[in-house]
C-alpha cells in the first residue's frame, strides 16, 4: 500500500483506524504545504472515533483564556518544557470511523482541510470558530464551510447467532439484499439486515 513512501492510494483500501490516521496525516502533510497552511502538525495528536457521532470529524483543543480569532496569540509558558515555550498547546484531530465509510475521498479531504483550517486557527488565535475568516481561509482551500453531517447507515448488519453488529452499509448492495447467504466472522451464523427507521 506504499505507507513507506507516503504515497496516497490506497484511500479504498484503508481497513484499521491506524491505517485511516496514517493515511490521513500523509494528506495532511501534503495539503498543509500544497495549500500553504501556517501549522504545525507535530502539535496534533490523532484519534478515532468509533462511536456513531454526527460529525464526521473535530478538532479538540484546550480552552485558552482571552483568546479570539484574528489576535495573534503569544504562546509563553503554555509548556514546562522551556524548549516548547512558544509553540501552542496541541490539540487533537479526531475522526469519525464512520464518516470516512460514508465519505468518498474527495469528500473526506475536504473534511480534513476543514479541520486544518480550524488548527491553523487555534495554533495563531488560540481560539477558532466559523465566522467569516474562517470562511475566507475554507474557500481559499478549497474546503466547505460546513462539513456535511452524515446520516447513521441505512442498513446494520448483525451476526443472527450472538446478536452483534457485523456491518454497516448506507446504500443497497449485494450483501444487504442477500445477508442470509453471508457468514459472520464471529459465528460463521447467517446475518441479519435491519434497515434504519426514517
Ligand atoms: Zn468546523
Ligand atoms: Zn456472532
Amino acid at each position: 500500500m506504499g505507507h513507506e513512501d507516503g504515497s496516497l492510494g490506497g484511500y479504498d483500501a484503508i481497513e484499521t483506524g491506524d491505517e485511516l490516521v496514517s493515511w490521513s496525516r500523509t494528506y495532511c502533510r501534503r495539503a498543509a504545504s500544497h495549500y500553504d497552511f501556517t501549522v504545525d502538525l507535530h502539535r496534533v495528536r490523532w484519534e478515532v472515533s468509533t462511536r456513531a457521532k454526527r460529525r464526521a470529524a473535530a478538532v479538540k483543543t484546550p480552552s485558552v483564556d482571552d483568546a479570539r480569532v484574528g489576535e495573534p496569540r503569544r504562546w509563553t509558558g503554555t509548556s514546562s518544557q522551556s524548549a516548547e515555550l512558544d509553540a501552542a498547546p496541541t490539540c487533537t484531530m479526531s475522526l469519525s470511523w464512520r464518516a470516512f465509510e460514508s465519505f468518498d475521498r474527495e469528500e473526506w479531504t475536504a473534511t480534513l482541510r476543514h479541520e486544518l483550517v480550524h488548527v491553523e486557527q487555534f495554533q495563531a488565535f488560540g481560539a477558532t470558530d466559523h465566522g467569516p475568516a474562517f470562511k475566507r481561509r475554507a474557500e481559499a482551500v478549497d474546503a466547505p464551510v460546513r462539513v456535511r453531517r452524515f446520516a447513521e447507515p441505512k442498513y446494520t448488519l448483525t451476526c443472527e447467532a450472538c446478536g452483534a453488529d457485523v456491518a454497516y452499509r448506507y446504500r443497497e448492495c449485494k450483501l444487504v439484499r442477500e445477508s442470509a447467504a453471508y457468514r459472520s466472522a464471529c459465528c460463521e451464523a447467517p446475518l441479519d439486515c435491519r434497515e434504519r427507521e426514517e
